[in-house]
């Protein structure tokens, strides 16, 4: 199931950056509103967007599913900045919490929260142009690589979609193509790698500045190579936003400020790698599993670096 709700998101990438270009809008007719009062005073602007997250007791089934909470009275918060890994066993929820704060379903009851707003109190697109989402497995529509990177911004130029790129860490292979950023791909286009199509995704979510970022990290491995360009491409994109990761990475576990560790719709476990390692609980058991060796389960140190 995750995987298929999260192709979902990818297919909505779209509405998610189209939203971007209508809160520019409203803020522009916003500017000609006139100040109320304090003439003296520059003009009240809205609180800009501080990039925070909230669960309050979230319970949550699929409509297809009545009888089987998918979220059960889940509870978290995410701060301004913060860097948060969700890891569960599959079927523990983490899908369904990108699904709520996208607000592509409202919770039965408790409450989603964005920047101290719930999300029902705003309309959907304003809600969306504060999230940059990159999906596990990134599609890539027909045309060229810069109307791909532009998806992001549409109004973006093009030294702007380049710059993106380049700071994507995408720059180099898309020089290489035939026709460079022209170059058409998709259906009748060339094809395009795991990795590449990873860093396209990442160059859309530079170029749309949200402060908040919420990344479906790839399970499938890609070369050494391709693996290093991504990260250093996301280590940019992470820098300065609050993000919400689901990891399935020890290198990205390692690196959040904490591990939400779910389980059955709830947070079973949180906390840094290392305090979960040591409390030998779910977390040490799925390090175990996931990463086998590389993990030292009494949490004293790393035998090995993954
Ligand atoms: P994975 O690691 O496998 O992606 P996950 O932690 O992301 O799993 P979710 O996809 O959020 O888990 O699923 C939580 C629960 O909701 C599971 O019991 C799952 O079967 C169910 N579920 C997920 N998507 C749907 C859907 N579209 N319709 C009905 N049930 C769903």
């Amino acid at each position: 199931f995750g995987a298929s709700a999260l192709g979902q998101l990818s297919e909505v990438y779209g509405e998610l950056t189209l939203a971007a270009g209508a809160a520019e809008r409203l803020a522009e007719i916003l500017d000609t509103v006139p100040a109320i009062g304090a003439p003296d005073r520059p003009r009240a602007l809205p609180l800009p967007p501080r990039g925070e997250i909230a669960f309050e007791r979230v319970r949550f089934h699929y409509p297809t599913r009545p009888e089987h909470a998918a979220l059960h009275d889940l509870s978290f918060a995410v701060a301004p900045g913060e860097r948060v890994a969700l890891v569960g066993p599959s079927g523990a929820g983490k899908s369904t919490v990108l699904q709520l704060l996208l607000r592509f379903y409202d919770p039965e009851s408790g409450e989603v929260r964005v920047d101290g707003v719930p999300v029902d109190a705003v309309d959907p697109e304003t809600l969306r142009a504060r999230m940059a989402l990159v999906p596990q497995d990134p599609t890539v529509f027909s045309g060229s690589i810069l109307d791909n990177i532009r998806y992001g911004r549409p109004e973006a130029t093009e030294a702007e979609v380049e710059q993106a790129a380049s700071r994507a860490h995408a720059d180099g292979f898309i020089r290489a193509l035939p026709q460079g950023y022209a170059t058409l791909v998709g259906e009748r286009g060339v094809t395009l790698s795991g990795g590449q199509r990873q860093r396209i995704a990442i160059a859309r979510a530079i170029l749309k500045n949200a402060p908040i970022l919420l990344l479906d990290e790839a399970t499938s491995a890609l070369d050494a190579e391709s693996e290093r360009a991504v990260q250093a491409a996301l280590d940019v994109l992470m820098k300065g936003r609050t993000t919400l990761v689901i990891a399935h990475r020890l290198a990205t576990i390692r690196a959040a400020d904490r591990i939400l560790v779910l389980e059955d719709g709830r947070v079973a476990e949180q906390g840094t790698h290392d305090a979960l390692l040591a409390r030998g609980g779910l977390y040490a058991q799925l390090a175990a599993l996931q990463f086998g060796a590389g993990v030292d389960l009494a949490g004293e140190r790393q035998v090995a670096e993954v």
